[in-house]
């Protein structure tokens, strides 16, 4: 496994087929697993937003004239060339993001997987049309949106754009993607293999920044729907601004996702799969488990947890997080928690590791009688650490559940069927799991959350992303003159 990268070059923008420089404004980019410099990237603006729409106009007659049979021939032939690139890809992923590389090389599975969706779409939506009256037909057409945003948060350079780009271009829009200025080289190599699958130049480009062209985009005339995937907080702004500007949108948000386990789940599978949700991509991933809710005597589950916990290595079994401010914002959750009261009972605070002392690592935490008042409890940490909430029963272990702004995932640990029943029921999320720490509805099942961790009418993936990229035109048909008129004709 190669994990270096060749000398620091410019993570240029993508617009219409080409790499282009936005030469002045650039930010370093660094990479969190030692701290050293792995790219610059360029600031772009509302000129270049432009730019990008404009060339994505221009694509847009001929790419969405074609059948969806045949844009997705495209498709198969970029799903082999992520095959083929995997090993290149996941280097990419684990530099600049600093997960591990199994991680990294898990997320262009899932990037695989959500392509070959794509490639079923040509199945999925296969027109409905009925004999509405005697010789009178009605067919609906799912036709394309038009240009179209993406935008992009750090945790999952790779996958996150798979949840987009694939689907609305095989639905015959024209798409813009603006990744995360921290991880912007995924993307690169992602419009590269587009290219070299054959897609036509304008219809995916990538136009590089924060904040300033986040805003282009929501207030662009010619972007018809935008997607984004961030924090609740910016997740807001977004869904505000675009709507707006009367564009549709769906803004996925941050979480803080509950595990409740029961006394009689299983003691080996529950603790293996506890630490795992909350330790995998650092804890930096929005299905990551943050608070387990632990009902009535489950000292038996906990103690094996921290037996658990204790075999995640930092640099080996468990990534960087993002950067320095990341660990030290996870790592004063922690100091607060602990000052409150809380029982740090495995503590990832002040982790070096060995050859990368630049890096940003928090090593597994476990912080067990936190009180569902603290801010621990509450907020998005972010990071590999779980806080333990003890109730005397399921139905306040619900309540603690439910209270939560957030609504991405939650999950019961149980043997009882009528306790799993229960939490299927009442949780307050979009997403739940049974004996599943990270409940990921896999294709073609759409992945969303609810409450503060969604905004809009769709889920972003599957099936419920076909509504997203579409809109329906119904034609009515009578081509017979002879046949009987009625209150329709
Ligand atoms: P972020 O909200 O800081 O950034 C997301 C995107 O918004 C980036 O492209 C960034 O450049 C842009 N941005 C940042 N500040 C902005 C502003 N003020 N105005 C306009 N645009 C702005 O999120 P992040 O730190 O990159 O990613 C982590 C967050 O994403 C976590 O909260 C995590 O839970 C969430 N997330 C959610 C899901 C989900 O499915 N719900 C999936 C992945 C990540």
């Amino acid at each position: 496994m190669d994990t270096t990268i060749a000398k620091p070059t410019e993570t240029q923008n993508f617009i219409n087929g080409s790499f282009v420089s936005n030469g002045s404004k650039q930010m370093d980019v660094f990479s969190p697993l030692d701290g050293s410099l792995i790219s610059t990237v360029s600031l772009s603006s509302a000129k270049e937003v432009d730019d990008a729409v404009q060339a994505a106009r221009k694509a847009y007659p001929e790419w969405s004239g074609r059948t969806i049979k045949d844009r997705v021939q495209v498709l198969y032939k970029y799903r082999e060339l992520l095959e083929k690139h995997k090993d290149e890809l996941t280097q990419i992923c684990h530099v600049e993001n600093g997960k591990t590389w199994s991680e990294s090389m898990a997320e262009v599975d899932k990037s695989i997987e959500l392509t070959e969706f794509a490639c079923s779409l040509p199945q999925i939506i296969a027109n409905e049309v009925q004999e509405v009256s005697r010789g009178v037909e009605v067919r609906l057409d799912r036709k394309p949106v038009g240009v179209v945003a993406s935008i992009a948060p750090f945790n999952f350079p790779n996958m996150v754009p798979h949840w987009t780009i694939p689907n609305a271009i095989a639905l015959g829009n024209c798409m813009i993607l603006k990744p995360s200025e921290v991880v912007p080289m995924s993307a690169t190599r992602i419009a590269e293999l587009l290219k070299e699958a054959g897609l036509p130049d304008g219809v995916f480009n990538i136009v590089n920044g924060g904040k300033e062209v986040v805003e282009a985009i929501c207030d662009h005339p010619d972007i018809k729907a935008v997607s984004f995937v961030g924090s609740t907080k910016v997740a807001k702004i977004v869904y505000k601004r675009a709507t707006s500007n009367l564009k549709r949108c769906v803004a996925l948000g941050g979480a803080k996702n509950h595990l409740i386990v029961l006394p009689d789940a299983h003691e080996e599978m529950t603790a293996s799969n506890v630490v795992a949700s909350m330790s995998g991509c650092a804890g930096q991933r929005c299905m990551a488990a943050a608070v387990m809710v632990g009902v009535d005597k489950v000292d038996h589950i906990v103690s094996r947890m921290v037996q658990e916990a204790k075999k995640v290595v930092p640099g080996d079994t468990l990534g960087s997080v993002i950067s320095k401010e990341a660990k030290e914002r996870i790592e004063r959750y922690i100091d607060e928690a602990e000052a409150a009261g809380a029982k740090v009972l495995v503590d990832g605070r002040k982790a070096v590791v060995k050859g990368k002392e630049g890096g940003f690592y928090v090593g597994p935490t476990i912080v067990d009688y936190v009180t569902p008042d603290m801010a621990i409890a509450k907020e998005e940490v972010f990071g590999p650490v779980i806080s333990i909430i003890r109730t005397k029963n399921l139905d306040d272990a619900i309540l603690v559940e439910n209270a939560s702004e957030y609504g991405n995932a939650a999950a019961v640990f149980t043997q009882s069927g009528s306790a799993a029943k229960e939490v299927m029921e009442r949780a307050s999320a979009g997403m739940i799991g049974v004996n599943i720490g990270v409940p990921v509805p896999r294709e073609p099942f759409p992945f969303g959350g609810w409450n503060d961790s969604k905004f809009g009418v769709c889920d972003i993936t599957g099936k419920s992303s076909i509504e997203f990229w579409t809109q329906n035109k119904k034609t009515t048909v009578k081509w017979n003159p002879e046949a009987r008129t009625n209150w329709m004709s």
